[in-house]
């Protein structure tokens, strides 16, 4: 797996859209994290054994359409981990400043998506952007008393710290097109309002869709199974397969957070599951 990190922006055009990938770095992990493989199968899929750290990519993207730049999902910021936080310094290092961002789309808010909002001060890292969240994901973790869940209430404090110095400046959206070319669409299970973002111009078509997976090698060819940081994995499982065949049926160019940089490709159906082409 490659950080590329001689090589952080790589551009692709959907008609008149230009879609820039952007990496913020690379995520440790491992595969227990995957519910209900065993060792063999594990190791089979994915050349992991159960409790093997390795790491899976996080990437953003810029989406560049009717004069506006826009930005779809912040990084993991310098306060998680070694590694990852790059997001800011590659843009610069790509020509795009991240002063020129006109608005950061959320695909949900999670720590390795929205702790790059801000820096390690606190401020923002994108001080000219708004920020445009799903009602659903907006509704369970903004302005949230403690719930009593010990996952959920751990992360309502990054949310605050994270979302706070946008308050001025948050769109809450449905399913409308939220810039010319670029929906918002509604793929629940991951978190209560994970969001998949559509992206089209004429016939062409693409969907960053977010953490649908984390482990290509694994949830590809098996999409049945979920992963711990699945909040419902039933539900994510079940959206996963939706978005797959919503991929393949209708030709989407898959921008993927968690797929090795820069995350291009699509599917195609192969036996009971699916497999990745990559597309760069
Ligand atoms: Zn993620």
């Amino acid at each position: 797996m490659s950080d590329a990190s001689n090589d952080p922006g790589i551009r692709r055009t959907i008609g008149d859209i230009e879609i820039i990938a952007v990496t913020d770095g690379l995520l440790p992990t491992d595969s227990d994290k995957a519910i209900g493989l065993n060792s063999a199968e594990c190791e089979r899929l994915c050349g992991h054994a159960h409790g093997e750290t390795f790491h899976i990519s996080v990437n953003e993207y810029v989406v560049r359409t009717a004069g506006k730049t826009l930005l779809i999902d912040a990084g993991a910021g310098t306060r998680t981990y070694p590694g990852v936080g790059l997001l800011p310094d590659n843009l610069r290092r790509i020509g795009i400043a991240p002063e020129s961002i006109d608005a950061v789309l959320l695909t949900h808010l999670h720590s390795d998506h929205m702790h790059g909002l801000v820096n390690a001060d606190g401020g923002v890292n994108f001080p000219n952007a708004e920020l445009v969240l799903h009602e659903e994901e907006a509704n369970f973790w903004i302005d949230k008393a403690p719930t009593g869940n010990a996952r959920v209430d751990r992360n309502l404090p990054l949310v605050e710290r994270n979302t706070r110095p946008y308050r001025e400046r948050l769109r809450i959206v449905r399913g409308q097109e939220v810039y010319p070319g670029v929906c918002a669409q509604l793929s629940k299970g991951h978190t209560p309002g994970h969001t998949t973002w559509r992206v089209w111009c004429g016939r062409e078509q693409a969907i960053m869709w977010g953490d649908t997976i984390h482990f290509e090698a694994i949830q590809i060819p098996r999409p049945e199974v979920a992963v711990a940081y699945d909040m419902d994995p039933g539900a994510a499982a079940e959206a996963r397969r939706v978005i797959f065949d919503m991929c393949v049926d209708d030709g989407l160019l898959i921008l993927g957070a968690h797929i090795s940089f820069p995350g291009f490709g699509r599917l195609e159906r192969r036996g009971a599951g699916f497999a990745l082409v990559s597309d760069i």
